[in-house]
């Protein structure tokens, strides 16, 4: 099928055009005629799979329909995202689809004053995409009037609960017209999603892409069965692997986020984290690197990260698992994005174990086990000031050797790891292994323990890497 079976008008198809689509994805497909139809949809969909054109098309389609009968510029479509980041990429999506109408739109957010936000809705905007607080903030003080809005979509409803927005969101919906089209899209249907679903959307469509239990699957998953300690070394050394391109490195708290980016940058990998403590522009500047490829790796909350559009992301390493088991869906569904292959590795230390084994429960099926436990850190990243005081308790003072024990004097680090972890970084697609260490193949790593980092000498450093 091609877009233009799909009944799409010409001005937007040049753009779809312009943008490079050869053909719609399965979520447009289905989508785009019920909602040129006035049908309601209950999308059921991941990141990824196209929904931005899937609702923004045949929106544009509709207000231009209209206007030939009503000539006035009055806010028709609303759109609530959770996070800024995805309200941005939404209001770039749409200008790109209504490029040769028209129609304008404009973005709204917190975290930013509020005045170019008030300028833009006040000179006529015809959609609106915004968070749900600065929302309700500018439609309390009447700047945004909602009364003709006709078309409601809300994406990434799932997200909007574990935030804690559904009040708002609630708010939002009582100064809607009775009157209009709905559109719902979530990655997972909770029960507290579906609740929302049977109050607000009537008899629609339902439109299932990528139901929660079957993750992308041209994404290739793999974990490392890791002690906490020494997380940061194997991060290290997993991207010290240069097919990894880019990468979103995920971590459960801000804090965490920001001391992950400092110790990759004191090894002298570049970069950057992003969270919800970061000021708007510094959150913004960071993407854009990342997304130009100046900067490889981001590290993330799973908050800041909601929206991030890179499609050439070639990686996600989970550093932390997360709180809920879909978030893991969340996460990995940023790579693998519009039809491109990605890998997704996490790192699980013993007290994620519960968490590991829900998420492979969530998206019904194991995850490859690329080294367990032994995992052995052949020269982790250590100070020179830690070295000698190693070297003060133990009496040694034969610096080489210690140094390819420990580590090169610039804190460099190489590891071998048990198991079929393989220097590329991209797992195993096959069959899991999960649980069961590695699998069987022998590996050119010897097992290791790794107390061997902390200075036992009584280890003979038999694996160092030359
Ligand atoms: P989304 O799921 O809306 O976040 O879209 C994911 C990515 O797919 C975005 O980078 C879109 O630009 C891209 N995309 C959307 N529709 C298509 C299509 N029909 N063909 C190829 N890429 C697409």
């Amino acid at each position: 099928m091609l877009f233009k079976d799909l009944n799409i008008i010409k001005p937007i198809l040049n753009s779809i055009e312009e943008s490079g689509y050869e053909k719609p994805t399965a979520i447009q497909e289905k989508s785009i005629p019920s909602i040129l139809d006035g049908r309601d949809i209950l999308g059921c969909a991941q990141t990824g799979t196209g929904k931005t054109a899937a609702f923004a098309i045949p929106i544009l389609q509709r207000i231009i329909a209209e206007k030939k009968v009503d000539n006035e510029r009055k806010l028709k479509a609303l759109i609530v995202a959770p996070t800024r980041e995805l309200a941005i990429q939404i209001g770039e999506n749409v200008t790109t689809y209504s490029k040769y109408l028209d129609i304008k739109s404009t973005v709204i957010f917190g975290g930013v004053n509020q005045s170019s936000q008030v300028r833009k809705i006040k000179s006529g905007v015809d959609v609106l995409i915004a968070t749900p607080g600065r929302l309700i903030d500018l439609s309390n003080q009447r700047h945004v009037d909602l009364k003709n809005v006709k078309y409601f979509v809300l994406d990434e409803a799932d997200r909007m609960l574990d935030m804690g927005m559904i009040h708002d969101v609630k708010r939002i919906i009582s100064k809607l017209p009775k009157e209009r089209q709905n559109l719902l899209f979530s990655a997972t249907m909770p029960k507290e999603v579906m609740k929302l679903v049977n109050s607000i959307l009537k008899n629609p469509v339902k439109v299932e892409v990528q139901p929660v239990s079957s993750t992308v699957d041209i994404i290739s998953q793999g974990a490392y069965m890791v002690a906490k300690k020494n997380k940061k070394s194997l991060l290290v050394h997993l991207l010290k692997d240069e097919s990894i391109k880019s990468v979103i490195v995920f971590s459960r708290t801000k804090h965490g986020a920001n001391k992950i980016a400092k110790d990759l940058n004191n090894v002298g990998i570049e970069a950057a984290a992003i969270h919800g403590n970061k000021s708007q522009n510094q959150r913004q500047l960071a993407l854009n690197n990342f997304k130009e490829g100046s900067l490889r790796v981001l590290v993330a909350t799973d908050i800041a990260a909601r929206g991030i559009d890179v499609d050439e992301l070639s990686h996600v390493i989970n550093y932390d698992l997360p709180d809920v088991p879909e978030t893991y869906v969340h996460r990995i569904g940023r790579t693998g994005r519009a039809g491109r292959e990605g890998v997704a590795i996490t790192l699980c230390d013993s007290e994620e174990l519960e968490m590991f084994r829900r998420i492979e429960k969530v998206i019904g099926k194991s995850i490859p086990v690329l080294a367990e436990e032994k995992f052995e850190i052949i020269e982790p990243v250590i100070s020179q000031k830690t070295l000698n005081q190693i070297e003060k308790l133990t009496g040694d003072d034969k610096k080489n050797s210690k140094r390819r024990q420990y580590g090169n004097k610039n804190g460099n680090v190489r590891g071998k790891s048990q198991g079929n972890s393989n220097r590329s970084g991209k797992p195993n697609n096959g069959k899991s292994n999960s649980g069961k260490g590695n699998n069987g193949k022998p590996s050119t790593a010897k097992a290791g323990n790794t107390k061997a980092n902390s200075g036992n000498r009584s280890r003979k450093p038999s694996s160092v890497s030359k």
